[in-house]
């Protein structure tokens, strides 16, 4: 059987791993050549380019910046059998799950975003571990986009920052990690190739979309369209109702951290906070109105379920949509491309709540 040696591109976006120390703080300036030349042992392994398509503090990233790393991919696809695109931790579970499952469509090849927490330049730093072992994962013969940090690699979606210095500061939230890397071997979980198998069914699922969008001729086309006007609202006691009928004139959809699994406040107001409605009745307008309204949680792990509580029950009749173990991140980026695709409330419901 033959053996080709594959050829990667490394797409830069800045963030600490291309960092130096200003005088005044941390900036992203270090070019994709001299990120390669970090980690020299990886030229033996595969053929390696690089381009810098922006160099950010990813803080600062946008949809329509997402947009110029996907189209970086699609322009590229042909000559290429796997990217790393080196990203700021900060923002990087939201662009990792955009781009999987709502803006690359028919990927056929991994796309693995990685980053760090010291710059690369740094004596002690993580970023050349990470680059290395994302670039192994990148040779890979799987399609998807993961993330790769500190010596895991998790499905795209599934990302979160858990962490503001250590180097582990991602997790995979609400799914086993997808593989790991160790000493550039990558040993996948056992789960793997059931979850690779969700990856494709999700690009057919969003086929039906793909009308007047960019295509070539490797059936990767990037659908881009995002709309910005959401919201993602973090409850507490106490919380003043009238942010709600703010989000009713000025969005067209709301995401709530609820309280565990589904928790809503439905009674109104006490002596001290006196509102005329309750969260959830409040809810209830909003959806009749037309805005959609997505039900998470805050708590990290396993999810929102509204069978439970009877606040669950009157959500349920209200039409909102049900977040369930997706990250905030996830839900965040796939609301923006549901509302940008679908007008009617039920079509967006049905795409937010598959898979
Ligand atoms: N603020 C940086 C960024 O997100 C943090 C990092 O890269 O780790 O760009």
């Amino acid at each position: 059987m033959g053996y080709s040696v594959k050829n990667i591109l490394i797409i830069a976006t800045g963030g600490t791993i291309a960092s130096t120390d200003s005088g005044d703080g941390l900036v992203p300036a270090i070019d994709v050549k001299k990120l390669i030349s970090y980690i020299p042992d990886i030229s033996g392994r595969c053929n390696i380019d690089g381009i810098s398509i922006m160099n950010i503090d990813s803080s600062n990233m946008t949809p329509s910046l997402m947009k110029k790393v996907a189209d970086a991919v699609v322009d590229n696809y042909g000559d290429f059998d796997g990217f790393v695109v080196t990203h700021g931790t900060d923002t990087l579970g939201y662009s990792a799950a955009n781009r999987y499952a709502y803006m690359l469509k028919g990927l056929g090849k991994p796309v693995v975003f990685t980053g760090s927490q010291l710059p690369i330049e740094h004596s002690d730093t993580d970023a050349k571990r990470n680059l290395f072992d994302a670039v192994c994962f990148a040779c890979e013969n799987v399609s998807g986009v993961y993330v790769v940090f500190n010596g895991i690699v998790i499905y795209g979606t599934h990302a979160r920052k858990i962490k503001t210095t250590s180097f582990d500061a991602f997790e995979s939230a609400n799914i086993e990690a997808a593989a790991k890397v160790v000493n550039g071997v990558v040993v996948y979980s056992g789960e793997f190739s059931k979850e690779k198998h969700r990856y494709i069914e999700y690009n057919k699922y969003s086929e039906n979309d793909k009308s007047d969008n960019d295509s070539n001729d490797t059936g990767l086309y990037a659908d881009t369209d995002m709309c910005e006007d959401i919201m993602v609202l973090k409850l507490f006691p106490g919380i003043k109702t009238d942010i709600f009928d703010y989000i009713k004139e000025h969005y067209r959809g709301v995401i709530i951290e609820s309280f565990g699994i589904g928790g809503i406040p439905c009674t109104a107001g006490d002596e001290e906070n006196d509102s005329n409605s309750s969260v959830a009745e409040k809810i209830g307008e909003l959806t009749e109105a037309g805005i959609a309204v997505v039900i998470t949680t805050q708590c990290m792990y396993e999810g929102v379920s509204l069978d439970v509580y009877e606040v669950g029950h009157i959500l349920a009749r209200q039409n909102v949509i049900v977040a369930k173990d997706m990250t905030t991140e996830a839900v965040t980026m796939k609301l923006m491309w549901a509302l940008a695709h679908y007008t009617k409330m039920t079509d967006v419901k049905e795409f937010m709540e598959a898979l």
